[in-house]
C-alpha cells in the first residue's frame, strides 16, 4: 500500500474504563432523546476517526476492526474525500437530480458501469441506502420481466424497509412483530459449507435450489433471484465454489434477473472490486452502498441497460438519490481505492489475519470455522467438539476486546460469528495489535 499520512496517531490507547465518563454521560442523554429501537453495539461515543482508529469523547483511541460496517474502507476522514465533500458543499449541496441534473451523478454512473463485472451496456440509478437500492432492484426486475416471485436465501440480509425485511431471513431483531411482510418472496437453502452436510458441493447446493424453484414456483414465475455473494449479517458465509455460477447460469437460461447484493462485499472489500468476480459471475443487476462513498450516504443499482431502461420516466428516483455531495465523495473514494490499490491491500490484510485466526482456532478449540475473503473475515464460535453455536461466548469476546480498546462486530443467524472488517487503510502494526487483542480476549473468556 502507498504510504498514508495519517492525521491521528495510529495507536491503541485506553486511558479510562470503557465506556468512559463522557461516553456514559452521552449515553444517558441519548436514552432520553433517541428511540430505543436504534441499538449501538459499542457503548462509546466517537469524537474523531482516521485510518485504523476511532478516538472517543474520553480520549481513548480504539482500533477499528468494523469500519462502521464495511463503510470507511478509505478511512473515516480520508483527506481527498473530505476535500471533495467541502468543495462540492461550497457550491451546491442539493438541486435534486430529478429537477436540475449535475455531472457528478453521471460521472458516478460512468464509473460504476466500468467497474462492475461484465462488458455489456449498463445503466445506473443512485439512492441513499443499501435497502433502497435493493428495493429498487426488485422493482426493476419485476417491471422488466412482468413476473412477481422473488427468490431469496436462508441467512440473507437485505435491509429493514418493508420489502427488504421480507427478503431478510432473520426474525429477531429485524422482522419480529413488524409484519405483515411483502408477498411473493420465496426462501431457498443457502450453501453454507461449515454447516451443510459435508458432501454437498456448490453445484449440488445450487441443484437443490433449482429443483425447489422449478417444482414449487416454476421458473417462469420468478422475476429475480437475489443473493449476497458472501453473506454479511448472516455470518460471512462464503458459499461453496460453483454455487453462484450455477445459479447465475440457470437464471440466465430462464429469464430470471440475477441480482448480486454487493452492499457489504463491494468496493475492494474482498480483494476484488466486487465479490462476484472471484467466481467470474456477471450479475444482471448489482446493488451497492456502504464502501462506495467514504462514509457519505450513497447507494446504487447498476445493471443491464435493457432492464433499467425498461422503467418509465419517473418510476425510479427520490429527492436525495445521488446527492451531489455524496457523488463527489464517491468519485474521490473510487480514486483513492485505485491510487492506494486497496484490492491488493485487502488481500494483504487477509494474508496477515488468516494464519493468526487459524492458529487461534487450533489453540482454543472454540472456533468451528475461519472464513472470508480479503478484509471480510470471520470466526464462527462454537461449543468445543459439537459445532453448536456459542453466542454467549461470542458476545463476551467482543465486549472483552472493547475493554482492551478494539472494536469488533458480531453477526450471524445464530449470533456466534465475530467479523473483521478493518478499514483497508489500516496499518499492519495496528491491525496485528487488534488481532492479538482479539486473541487475548478469547483466551481470557475461555480460561
Ligand atoms: N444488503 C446487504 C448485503 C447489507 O449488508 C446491508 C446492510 N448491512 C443492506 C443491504 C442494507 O443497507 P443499508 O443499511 O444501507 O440500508
Amino acid at each position: 500500500m502507498t504510504e498514508i499520512a495519517y492525521r491521528l496517531p495510529q495507536q491503541r490507547i485506553v486511558s479510562t474504563a470503557l465506556p468512559g465518563p463522557h461516553s456514559a454521560a452521552w449515553a444517558a442523554r441519548r436514552k432520553a432523546a433517541v428511540a430505543a429501537g436504534v441499538g449501538s453495539s459499542v457503548p462509546v461515543f466517537a469524537a474523531d476517526a482516521d485510518g485504523g482508529v476511532i478516538v472517543d469523547v474520553d480520549g481513548n483511541s480504539l482500533i477499528d476492526l468494523g469500519s462502521g460496517i464495511a463503510v470507511t474502507s478509505v478511512g473515516a476522514s480520508n483527506p481527498a474525500v473530505a476535500a471533495a465533500i467541502s468543495e462540492q458543499a461550497a457550491h451546491f449541496a442539493h438541486t435534486c437530480f430529478m429537477i436540475t441534473p449535475y455531472d457528478g451523478y453521471v460521472r458516478v454512473a460512468e464509473e460504476l458501469a466500468a467497474l462492475t463485472p461484465g462488458d455489456h451496456d449498463k445503466r445506473t440509478v443512485l439512492f441513499n441506502s443499501g435497502a433502497e437500492a435493493v428495493e429498487n432492484a426488485i422493482k426493476i426486475a419485476r417491471l422488466a420481466t412482468g413476473r412477481s416471485a422473488v427468490v431469496a436465501f436462508d441467512h440473507a440480509y437485505h435491509g429493514r424497509t418493508n420489502l427488504t425485511m421480507a427478503l431478510t431471513a432473520k426474525s429477531i431483531p429485524y422482522k419480529a412483530n413488524f409484519g405483515p411482510f411483502a408477498p411473493e418472496i420465496y426462501r431457498m437453502p443457502m450453501s453454507y459449507p461449515y454447516r451443510d452436510e459435508s458432501t454437498l458441493t456448490g453445484e449440488q447446493a445450487a441443484a437443490r435450489v433449482i429443483s425447489r424453484i422449478e417444482t414449487q414456483l416454476g421458473a417462469q414465475a420468478v422475476a429475480a433471484l437475489i443473493i449476497e455473494p458472501i453473506q454479511g449479517e448472516g455470518g460471512f458465509i462464503v458459499p461453496a465454489p460453483g454455487f453462484l455460477p450455477v445459479l447465475a447460469e440457470w437464471a440466465r437460461a430462464n429469464g430470471v434477473v440475477f441480482i448480486a447484493d454487493e452492499v457489504q462485499t463491494g468496493f475492494a472489500r474482498t480483494g476484488a472490486w466486487f465479490a462476484c468476480e472471484h467466481e467470474g459471475v456477471v450479475p444482471d443487476l448489482i446493488t451497492m452502498a456502504k464502501g462506495i462513498a467514504g462514509g457519505m450516504p450513497l447507494a446504487a443499482v447498476t445493471g443491464r441497460a435493457e432492464l433499467l431502461d425498461a422503467v418509465h420516466a419517473g418510476g425510479l428516483g427520490g429527492t436525495y438519490g445521488g446527492n451531489p455531495v455524496a457523488c463527489a465523495a464517491a468519485l474521490a473514494t473510487l480514486d483513492q481505492m485505485r491510487e492506494l490499490d486497496l484490492c491488493t491491500r485487502a488481500r494483504e490484510l487477509e494474508a496477515i489475519a488468516m494464519p493468526r485466526l487459524r492458529a487461534l482456532a487450533a489453540e482454543t478449540g472454540v472456533i468451528g470455522d475461519v472464513r472470508g475473503r480479503g478484509a471480510m473475515l470471520a470466526i464462527e464460535i462454537v461449543k468445543p467438539g459439537t459445532g453448536l453455536p456459542d453466542p454467549v461466548l461470542t458476545k463476551a469476546v467482543a465486549a472483552a476486546a472493547l475493554t482492551r480498546g478494539v472494536v469488533v462486530l458480531t453477526c450471524g443467524t445464530y449470533g456466534n460469528v465475530i467479523r473483521l472488517l478493518p478499514p483497508l487503510v489500516i496499518g499492519n502494526e495496528l491491525f496485528i495489535d487488534g488481532l492479538e487483542v482479539l486473541a487475548e480476549a478469547l483466551r481470557t473468556e475461555i480460561a
